[in-house]
C-alpha cells in the first residue's frame, strides 16, 4: 500500500496520530524536502530509506513508489500541511493507477489553519465573512480566467492566498482592483507552527512593504479580510436567547 499523508504545516507534533503511525512502520518515506520538516523523520524506523522529492521529477517518485510497493514495502508520500491543497498528488495517484498500486490519503492540517492558530483568529466570523476563498496568484502554473484574484476579491470574503509570497505588488493591486479597499486588514504568516514563524499584520495597501521590511520572499500565506479586524456578530449556536436540537433557549 502507498499512503499520501499529510504532514501537518511544520510542527513535528501537528501531523495526525495515523499519519504517525504510518511513518513507524514505512520502509520507503518520499517527503516533499522544500516544505517538509525534516523531524518528522525520526519517526521512521532504522531501516526505512527516504528519499526527497525536491529533487525527482513525477515519474522517479512514481517508480520508486512501484518499486517498494511490489517488493512488499510500506510506502508513505509525505506532504506538507494536506495534500488535497496544491499537492500535485493527483497526478500521482494517475501513475498508481496504470500499475494498479492500491493508495490511501491520510488527511493533515493544512498550514491556513495552522496559519489561523498562529493568529489565534477564525476565518468565518458572523456578520463579517462566512466563506473562505482558498487561491492563488497564477505562477508557472496558470489560474483560469474567471478565478482571477480581482474577481475573486469582489465577493469581500475572507481570502487565503497560497503560493503567492513573492507577488505581492502584483496580488495587493489585483485585490483592490476587485474593490477590496487599501486599508482592509492583511496577514503574512510566515512559516505557521515552525520554530522560526513569523507574523506581520498590515493592510492590503502595504502587503508588499510589509513583506520587504520583514525579510518574506516565500513559504507564506498572505489572509485578507475583515475577519482580521475586531468587529463581528456573537454566534446564534451559543445565545442564551436561541433554542436548537440541543438546548432549550433561556427564559429572560
Ligand atoms: N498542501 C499544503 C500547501 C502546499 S503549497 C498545505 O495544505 O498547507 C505550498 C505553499 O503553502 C507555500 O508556498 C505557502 O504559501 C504555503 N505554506 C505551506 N506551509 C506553510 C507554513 N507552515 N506557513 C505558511 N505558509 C505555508
Amino acid at each position: 500500500m502507498v499512503y499520501f499523508v499529510g504532514a501537518g504545516p511544520g510542527a513535528a507534533d501537528l501531523i495526525t496520530v495515523r499519519g504517525a503511525e504510518l511513518l513507524k512502520k514505512a520502509d520507503l518515506v518520499i517527503y516533499a524536502g522544500s516544505l517538509v520538516n525534516p523531524e518528522l523523520l525520526r519517526y521512521t524506523k532504522k531501516s526505512c530509506k527516504i528519499l526527497n522529492s525536491a529533487a525527482m521529477t513525477l515519474e522517479q517518485v512514481a517508480a520508486a513508489m512501484v518499486a517498494a510497493q511490489e517488493a512488499g514495502g510500506l510506502v508513505v508520500r509525505l506532504h506538507t500541511g494536506d495534500p488535497s491543497i496544491y499537492g500535485a498528488v493527483r497526478e500521482q495517484m494517475v501513475l498508481l493507477d496504470k500499475q494498479k498500486i492500491p493508495y490511501q490519503v491520510v488527511a493533515g492540517v493544512s498550514s491556513f489553519c495552522g496559519a489561523a492558530a498562529s493568529l489565534k483568529t477564525e476565518y468565518t466570523l458572523p456578520g463579517v465573512s462566512q466563506t473562505v476563498i482558498i487561491s492563488r496568484m497564477a505562477g508557472r502554473t496558470q489560474v483560469p480566467p474567471r478565478e482571477e484574484i480581482a474577481q475573486l476579491a469582489s465577493h469581500g470574503a475572507t481570502m487565503v492566498l497560497f503560493l503567492s509570497a513573492g507577488l505581492l505588488e502584483t496580488l495587493s493591486s489585483e485585490l483592490q482592483q476587485g474593490g477590496c479597499p487599501p486599508e482592509t486588514p492583511a496577514a503574512i504568516v510566515y512559516k505557521a507552527t515552525w520554530p522560526d514563524e513569523k507574523i506581520v499584520r498590515t493592510s492590503v495597501a502595504k502587503l508588499a512593504s510589509a513583506a520587504t521590511e520583514n525579510g518574506i520572499e516565500k513559504t507564506a500565506l498572505i489572509l485578507v479580510g475583515n475577519f482580521l479586524g475586531d468587529g463581528f456578530d456573537r454566534s446564534k449556536l451559543y445565545d442564551p436567547s436561541f433554542t436548537h436540537g440541543f438546548r432549550q433557549a433561556e427564559r429572560s
